[in-house]
């Protein structure tokens, strides 16, 4: 077994936890005692970090609704579908009628561009945060 520091994916916090290896499957996750941002803590989330990698339910491809049922299809067509149904809207409903979501899970980065992306391409200022949800 061996163990690896990393960063907690969850949220914006970064707190630092050792993932546990074994026999190339990630089992287990534990604090990082000395970590500047944690200290040894975690929340539930990071005490459970490890458990979504290996989950056969785990989301692997975009999904579309295609008769009712959600199908697995490639990025390349789930892009031109989300692309055509927000100018769609837009078009139709003009720009306040779309509204983004950024995330925890993003980068400060990811989240600046998603603000840019909604006020810039979509016409919107429309844009919130999970953590309001
Ligand atoms: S352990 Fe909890 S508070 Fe820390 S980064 Fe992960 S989700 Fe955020």
């Amino acid at each position: 077994m061996r163990e690896v520091l990393t960063t907690c994916v969850y949220c914006g916090c970064g707190c630092g936890v050792y993932l546990r290896e074994e026999g190339g499957r990630v089992v287990g996750a534990t604090a990082s005692r000395n970590h500047p941002v944690s200290r040894g803590n975690l929340c539930v989330k990071g005490w459970h970090l490890h458990e979504f990698i290996h989950d056969p339910a785990r989301l692997t491809t975009p999904l579309l609704r295609k008769n009712g049922t959600l199908t697995p299809v490639s990025w390349d067509e789930a892009l031109d579908y989300t692309t055509a149904a927000l100018g769609r809207l837009k078009a139709d409903h003009g720009p306040d009628s779309l509204g983004v979501l950024a995330s925890a899970k993003c980068t400060n980065e990811e989240n600046y561009l998603l603000q840019k992306f909604t006020r810039a391409v979509l016409g919107t200022n429309n844009i919130d945060h999970c953590a309001r949800l």
